[in-house]
Parts: C-alpha cells; sequence; structure tokens
C-alpha cells in the first residue's frame, strides 16, 4: 500500500524481466521518488533489506513486470486531433466514406470546414483515389479535407480547392502534386505535403482547450497500455501544449521530440541539441521525408509501381539535400530522423549519411565519437529495401524504427503496388539477423497504439483483428523477446536514451509495465488481449492497481 509519500519505494515480489543483461531477472527494486530513478534491482531479501521510516512498499503480487514500452514514432496532437475529426477507417467505398461526410454537414454550420482522416482506397471497391465531385454533391456549403489512412494525400472538395485558391492555373509544389484531369483542373486529389498544404494551411484547427481535452485521454490511453516514453514527431503547436500538460502534471508518458526538417536552422541559431530539456519533455532531434508513402503510391521507387511502370513514387528530398541536412544536424548535435519508405529512399538516405560518416572518418573522428553522432541517426518505416541496403544499415549504425502493425495492415496493398517485391518488405527478422537495430513504434493515429498488439503483428506476423488471415512472410517474424527488445531498450536506443530507459537497472528511471500474463512465454495468438494490470513512470503508479 502506498502510505504516504516517503521517499524510497521499494517494489516486491514481481517476476521482472529487466532487459539488462547483466541482471536479466529480479524479483524487486528500489525507487527514488525524488528523481524518478531506480536505486537498487534484486531479491526480495536484498530490497527488503533497504526497508525502514523512510520507504513504502508496494507489493506486484507475484505479477510479471518488464521497463515500460517506448513508442519509438508517434504523432500525438494528431492523435487528439483525429478524434474531434470525421473518421472513415472503416468504409468499403468512396459512397460510404461520402456518406459519413454527408451526415457530418448537417450538423456544421455552412462555411465551416469538414476534415477527416483514413480513407483507404486500397480497401475501397473500386480501388481508385476518390474526387471532389463525390464531396461537392453532399457537401457543397462546406471546404471538406479527409487525409488518406497513410497521411501522404488529400481528398478535397470544391469549396477548399476555392478557399486555398487552388485551380488549373496553380503549378505543382516543388515536392508534391495536384492530380488533374481534362483541361487541367485539380480532380480533388492532392499527393504529399507541400501540395496538401496548400489547403490544410486555411483549416481552423479546434481551440486548444478542445485539443487539450482530447490529449489528456490520448495520454491516459497509452499510459493504459503501458507506454511509458514516446517519441514524438510534431511541431510547435504541440510544444506548446505538451508544455501546458506538463505545468498541470498531467503529462505521461514521457515525450522525446522530433521536430519538422523546417525547423533545423531555427534550432542550430538557438545552440539546442538533441538532449536538451529534462525526463518529461527531451528534444532529441529533426525529421526529414525523403519520400511519400506505399499507400498513397508515392514511396520512392528504383523501379515502377507493379502495373505503372512510369510511376516512381515521389523523393521528396534530394541526396544533396539531405546530405547536406544531415551534416547539419549532425555537426550541430541534432539528431535526424528520416521517414523512408520506399527503396530508393532507404537508399538514398543511406547514400547521404555514409557521406557524412566516411568524411568524418577520414577527418580522424575517433569512432567512439562516431557512433555518439551515428546513434542518433534513424530511419522511420524502411518498408522495402535493397537488400545490399540491410547490411550497410547495419555498419553504419541506423536504426530501423519500424511499425509492426503497418506490416500486417498494409500486407495486401503491398502485393498489389510492389509485385513480387513485396517478399522482400517489412523485412524485420532480415534486418535484426543483419545487425540492424530495430525500434518499434505505432504511428497514432496511422494506426494502434496498443503496443501488445502491435507486438503481436511482429511476432505472428497477423493483424489480430482479422485472426483467420494467414500470416503474412512468417519468415520475418520475431520472437517474443526479440520484439520486447525493440520495444523497449531499441526504442531508447534510437532516441540516444538507453542510459536513462528502456532497461531497469540503478541509475535508471522507474518506468514499468506490470503484466497479468509473461509476454516472454505467453502463446504468440494470446498476446494481443494481454492484460496490463499496472503502470508506474518515475515510481509512481499511474495506471491500475496492484493490492
Ligand atoms: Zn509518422
Amino acid at each position: 500500500m502506498f502510505s504516504g509519500r516517503r521517499p524510497i519505494l521499494l517494489l516486491l515480489n514481481g517476476g521482472i524481466h529487466t532487459m539488462n543483461p547483466d541482471q536479466p531477472r529480479a524479483t524487486a527494486l528500489a525507487v527514488d521518488r525524488a528523481s524518478g530513478r531506480i536505486v537498487a534491482v534484486g531479491d526480495d531479501a536484498e530490497i527488503r533489506a533497504l526497508a525502514g521510516p523512510l520507504t513504502d512498499t508496494l507489493d506486484l503480487g507475484g505479477r510479471v513486470a518488464l521497463p515500460g514500452f517506448i513508442d519509438a514514432h508517434t504523432h500525438l496532437l494528431g492523435t487528439a486531433q483525429a478524434r474531434l475529426d470525421v473518421n472513415v477507417r472503416e468504409t468499403h467505398s468512396e459512397d460510404e466514406a461520402v456518406a459519413l461526410v454527408r451526415q457530418r454537414a448537417e450538423r456544421t454550420p455552412p462555411g465551416a470546414w469538414i476534415v477527416g482522416q483514413s480513407w483507404d482506397k486500397n480497401a475501397w471497391a473500386p480501388q481508385q483515389f476518390p474526387t471532389k465531385a463525390s464531396l461537392d454533391a453532399v457537401a457543397p456549403e462546406h471546404p471538406v479535407a479527409l487525409a488518406s489512412h497513410d497521411f501522404h494525400s488529400l481528398w478535397v472538395n470544391s469549396a477548399a480547392l476555392r478557399i486555398a485558391g487552388v485551380d488549373a492555373s496553380t503549378p505543382d509544389p516543388l515536392s508534391g502534386r495536384i492530380e488533374r484531369g481534362a483541361n487541367g483542373e485539380p480532380t480533388g486529389m492532392l499527393f504529399e505535403g507541400e501540395a496538401m498544404a496548400l489547403v490544410e494551411r486555411f483549416i481552423a484547427p479546434p481551440d486548444d482547450e478542445t485539443l487539450l481535452h482530447e490529449l489528456r485521454r490520448v495520454f491516459a490511453e497509452l499510459r493504459a497500455r503501458g507506454v511509458t516514453g514516446v517519441h514524438n514527431i510534431e511541431d510547435a503547436h504541440s510544444l506548446r501544449l505538451m508544455q501546458r500538460l506538463r505545468d498541470e502534471g498531467s503529462l505521461g508518458p514521457r515525450l522525446l521530440l522530433y521536430i519538422p526538417r523546417a525547423s533545423l536552422g531555427e534550432a542550430l541559431r538557438l545552440g539546442l541539441t538533441a538532449d536538451f530539456g529534462d525526463d518529461w519533455l527531451r528534444f532529441a532531434g529533426i525529421k526529414v521525408f525523403m519520400d511519400g508513402a506505399l499507400g498513397s503510391q508515392t514511396a520512392a521507387m528504383l523501379e515502377g509501381y507493379e502495373g505503372r511502370p512510369d510511376n516512381l513514387g515521389l523523393l521528396t528530398t534530394s541526396e544533396s539535400e539531405i546530405t547536406q541536412t544531415v551534416r547539419a544536424a549532425a555537426d550541430g548535435g541534432v539528431g535526424v530522423a528520416i521517414h523512408a519508405i520506399g527503396d530508393r529512399a532507404v537508399k538514398t538516405a543511406l547514400d547521404g549519411i555514409e557521406a557524412i560518416l566516411r568524411r568524418r572518418a577520414q577527418a580522424g573522428i575517433s569512432p567512439d565519437a562516431l557512433a555518439a553522432v551515428a546513434r542518433r541517426f534513424r530511419l522511420e518505416h524502411v518498408q522495402l529495401a535493397r537488400p545490399e541496403d540491410i547490411p550497410r544499415m547495419a555498419a553504419l549504425g541506423v536504426v530501423a524504427s519500424v511499425q509492426p502493425f503497418h506490416a500486417v495492415v498494409d500486407r495486401y496493398t503491398a502485393e498489389r503496388y510492389w509485385g513480387a517485391r513485396y517478399k522482400r518488405a517489412y523485412a524485420y527478422q532480415t534486418m535484426r539477423r543483419a545487425g540492424v537495430r530495430l525500434a518499434f513504434g505505432s504511428d497514432t493515429p496511422v494506426d494502434t497504439a496498443d503496443p501488445l498488439r502491435i507486438l503481436h503483428a511482429a511476432v505472428a506476423r497477423r493483424n489480430d483483428a482479422t485472426p483467420d488471415a494467414p500470416a503474412w512472410l512468417p519468415d520475418q517474424a520475431l520472437s517474443a523477446s526479440d520484439a520486447l527488445w525493440a520495444y523497449t531498450v531499441g526504442a531508447a536506443y534510437a532516441g540516444g536514451q538507453e542510459a536513462r530507459q528502456g532497461s531497469l537497472a540503478p541509475g535508471k528511471l522507474a518506468d514499468l509495465v506490470v503484466l497479468a500474463d509473461d509476454p516472454f512465454t505467453l502463446p504468440a495468438d494470446r498476446l494481443a488481449g494481454a492484460e496490463v494490470a499496472a503502470t508506474i513512470i518515475g515510481g509512481e503508479l499511474v495506471f491500475g492497481q496492484l493490492e
């Protein structure tokens, strides 16, 4: 029982997997509450010996505990926002999606925006991109903008195009594409960030109080799922709101921040370097987009999409640009997370990183100093890579920050648009064997943020929502132990935080998840439904009950 707030907390009687190779199993640990850090790990007798007037104890009741999950790729303000928008995720056709927009239009004043997301034309019949015409028919008075499931394309109506001033005379942005019909008129489809931004910048976001309310709920849900840390990839608006949540004490999981590449210059001018911040909100680096996404066929490919040999996707950053960006960031002590989905994006990103590391090695920078910088390089998604690029990633020390749930959701899309290449896709086991460090994440709001469902996807290579579908590329399945590593130690490493979190050892943050069953030995099919009994952040019980 918690009895007041004595400075030392003893957690006893657990089946603790520490993820620390020097002391993999323990039954107890002691936490210094002021710092939120572990001071001792051992068996019950050793830890009980520390008991005294300054200690509280908490009985884990024989349950299994491990380091809290760290989600290496989130968009939490986006997740909060998505909860307010029209969600067309479960639709099977353009008509069904439009019907949901019609419902929203009926209770939205004319002229106000209708925003939504998660349509997936790959789950529709017929499998084709929608147009403005269907939205115009149900919401002629409302500007409408609906992001695709992968957030790499935007479906808009005529009112939205009118407000944005986008018409036949509008040129395509440098990286991005306005889909056009006869006579150059926009069809209502905008591909990739810069084209989407033509319309998105006119959408007024909900007010901050509304967003904060949703964010608190998002955080509570993450705590209930055992998540104690996230790597959040968002902008200034998000950071302002996160600071308000920290001030009111409702932050948690802890946030490691990745900001848009456009802010790199400001960060460098300010002298902001990776690790600035505290245990709750800490800066890590920038996020750079190399390409688009598979679902929108904008991921950059070395060879064309199946049936569309002319479509190589979109490389949204050139090799010279990425080299320049990586150099500037690395020299300034800023981490770099590079979104790279297609094989050409992965290759180009690695070329850029390799060029910088080679130059540094030639300049006589020690391997240790090199590793300190190199380990902050990470590729996000890595959905398809040339076989030779996987050992190259390992040799360059580049982390693969991957989202196993995408694999089981994207399987049919990958087969359809990549043809035989799909057999090399989402190749987590190949990467692991080659020595690439893996970090797991959700990419919420794109897919579920539930670590146990994501772990299940990695171990069973199957979506627990469609249990009858056979495992997809089962050779790429990971063991539970490797998957748990990627959700704890691996994710911490990806953010350069392995000295603070990811495993349970003296000096590290006392962030734990307590589970009703042992995920190391649970049959793979039961992982997705495994129950989180409690979540502890900094030695405080933030979810569940233990008595
Ligand atoms: Zn993302």
